[in-house]
């Protein structure tokens, strides 16, 4: 984070306008994510000592990747986990839910087979995934021309969610239930709103049908332990 008994930059400043990658996010320190949680919502970071305080730029693209347990096997479709609910349990309450409320999105990767691997179809070329990043980054720049300090939608604040990405009536329906039965924070509800404007409405259905498979197997979890 920085500090130190001379404060120096930390790794999320040295990574400020660009991307911190955690990788096996669980193997950091439960404290040290805690802590991430304030620059990840403020963008700076303010390191405080007996006579002074520093603030550090802290703007950046959080991207982090973990195993579903702890042998890495859980819900493969040929292999089997050989950990118990236990340590599953345990595995999984190392990333706190505030801390996975600021994760605007969250991906299941399943693994990749031999066919797949060694297939000669070709991917999309990255030249055609930055053209596209660029004219969204310059829909965006527009978008936020009369706001300072705001330049894409990560960096949107509530009141701006509200304005910008706000669902119509059936959307609002759909996430009012979604919502209610998850029992989401406020924060989540944000999130949820937030890549609705990258990924358009069919996506954001995905994602709310994707967060309740998520719950449903935490609460066959939760049953299993109980
Ligand atoms: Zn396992």
């Amino acid at each position: 984070m920085g500090g130190g008994t001379y404060p120096t930059p930390g790794e999320i400043s040295l990574a400020h306008n660009g991307v911190l990658f955690l990788d096996e996010l669980p193997e950091f320190n439960r404290s040290v994510l805690e802590v991430m949680r304030q620059p990840l919502e403020d963008r700076h970071i303010s390191i405080s000592r007996a006579k002074y305080s520093i603030d550090y730029p802290a703007s950046f693209m959080l991207v982090a990747s973990m195993n579903p347990c702890p042998c890495g096997y859980y819900g493969h479709p040929t292999k089997q986990c050989i950990c118990t609910p236990h340590q599953r349990h345990q595995y999984m309450s190392k990333i706190s839910g505030p801390f996975l409320d600021r994760i605007d999105l969250q991906v299941e990767v399943q693994p990749v087979n031999f066919d797949q691997m060694s297939s000669k179809a070709p991917g999309e070329p990255s030249a055609a995934i930055r053209e596209r990043v660029i004219k969204a980054r310059a829909i965006q720049s527009l978008r936020f021309k009369n706001h300072p300090g705001v330049h894409c939608n990560a960096q949107m604040t509530t009141a701006l969610l509200h304005k910008y990405a706000e669902p119509d009536a059936e959307g609002m329906e759909k996430l009012r239930e979604a919502i209610t039965k998850m029992n989401m924070s406020a924060r989540a509800y944000d999130r949820i709103l937030n890549p609705n404007q990258s990924l358009g409405r069919r996506q954001v259905v995905f994602m709310v049908f994707y967060a309740i498979t998520v719950l449903f197997w935490h609460l066959v979890v939760d049953i299993v332990l109980s």
